[in-house]
């Protein structure tokens, strides 16, 4: 069986269900947006509905912004952070999650993560703990929530801020809790890969209508909800969603239970296919999460089974044989946005390698698939065990042959 990249069949010729998913709800919630003739959410009713509807959902106060980076940063905003003041960051993430820190002017400090769900590994926490050590983010790893019980205890007993970046994670449940149920804050990203989207799009959920009054002032340049006479209490930037966009979640959110109960149920028959193969190892579970809405189909190639093997060759390969995939990310640390923070006593990138070998497995040997390869059959799924088996065992038969 020839290589779809060497000029082979390949295992896919049919697409997986396209994303973003859409339908007449959709297109009817634009047009209901366009003839309120308020575009804006201040004018207009989509935004703020989408808000309650979202905040129902996952047990919090939401207030809708642009997108999930700007949620993260406007989270810091009101945390208060200072510069110089830490935060905790799993070294294994999307850059946003630190990247924020930094343009907050804080210090994101990044930690490993757990071999088996590739979430903030709560072990490592104590050992960076400092006097500036102000907030930690835990991210939900595509979809996987991280041991909230072990982080939050921590954050407690040092006196540390949590803030989940849940980016991955809309509708996620950790031992019979929403995300809002931790009562704190929470960021959410609905760029267009992301399981609920309108292109662009984020949300910061809060504990309370105070947080919120406080976060809606620094999300319109510091003006208070129902202001008239320009009243900006804070230098605070524009992060407003338009109504287009409150529209569209609305009719995406709809439908998130739905498709999260059949992601849950193609990545049992994934996850069992993909362990099948030798040297490949899926994300693994912890029991507390009940509900993974699995943002990503993620896996690490073992190295020891598959001497040699370059992962992007393989991820290369895996696209040609029509499979939607990609390569993880590198650590946070491994960027030169992150090398911008040099000369703040950023320790140098071998000795944080030698601190985060979880992260540099993943980032070196970690691949993933979109999640509309589990909004589809099972059949779907054994077609994407197949292709992984393909490309491995052809290109282990050809470094034999040289
Ligand atoms: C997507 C993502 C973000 C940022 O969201 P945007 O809407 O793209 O700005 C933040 N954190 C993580 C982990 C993400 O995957």
């Amino acid at each position: 069986m020839a290589l779809a990249l060497d000029g082979g069949n390949p295992v896919r010729r049919h697409d997986f269900p396209a994303w973003p998913y859409h339908d007449d709800t959709e297109r009817a919630a634009l047009l209901r947006a366009v003839d309120q003739g308020q575009w804006w959410r201040v004018g207009g009713s989509e935004t703020t509905s989408f808000e309650a509807e979202f905040g129902e959902y996952h047990g919090g106060t939401t207030l809708a912004v642009t997108n999930g980076t700007h949620a993260l940063e406007l989270g810091l905003e009101l945390l208060g952070l200072k510069p110089g003041d830490e935060v905790i960051v799993p070294a294994f993430t999307f850059i946003s999650t630190s990247i924020a820190v930094q343009r907050a002017g804080g210090v994101p400090v990044p930690v490993d993560v757990d071999p088996v769900t590739y979430c903030l590994d709560p072990q490592t926490l104590e050992a960076v703990r400092t006097p500036r050590t102000r907030v930690v983010i835990p991210v939900h790893m595509a979809g996987h929530v991280a041991d909230m019980d072990a982080i939050g205890a921590w954050a407690a007993r040092h006196d540390v801020v949590v803030f989940q970046d849940a980016a991955h994670a809309h509708g996620a449940v950790w031992s019979g809790r929403r995300i809002g149920d931790f009562g704190t804050l929470a960021a959410f990203s609905f760029q267009n890969g992301k399981l609920m989207t309108a292109g662009e799009g984020g949300a910061l959920l809060m504990p309370s209508q105070e947080w919120f009054d406080e976060a809606f002032a620094r999300h319109s340049c510091g003006r208070p909800l129902g202001d008239t006479h320009y009243e900006h209490r804070t230098p605070s930037s524009n992060y407003r969603m338009t109504e287009f966009a409150g529209a569209v979640l609305r009719a995406q959110l709809g439908r998130l239970a739905e498709q999260n109960a059949r992601r849950e149920s193609r990545w049992k028959t994934l996850s069992a296919a993909l362990r099948e193969i030798p040297g490949v190892v899926p994300q693994g579970r912890d029991p507390r999460c009940d509900l993974n809405p699995h943002y990503m189909a993620m896996a690490a190639l073992d190295p020891a089974a598959h001497p040699g093997t370059d992962r992007d060759l393989v991820v290369r390969a895996l696209v040609a044989e029509g499979i939607p995939a990609f390569v993880n990310y590198p650590p946070v640390y491994r960027t030169q946005a992150h090398e911008a923070l040099r000369g703040n006593g950023l320790p140098d990138t071998a000795e944080l390698a030698e601190r985060n070998p979880v992260s540099e497995h993943l980032g070196a040997h970690g691949f993933w698939l979109h999640h509309r390869v589990l909004l589809g059959t099972d059949a779907d799924c054994a077609d994407v065990a197949e292709a992984v088996a393909k490309v491995l065992t052809e290109l282990a038969g050809k470094k034999r042959s040289g």
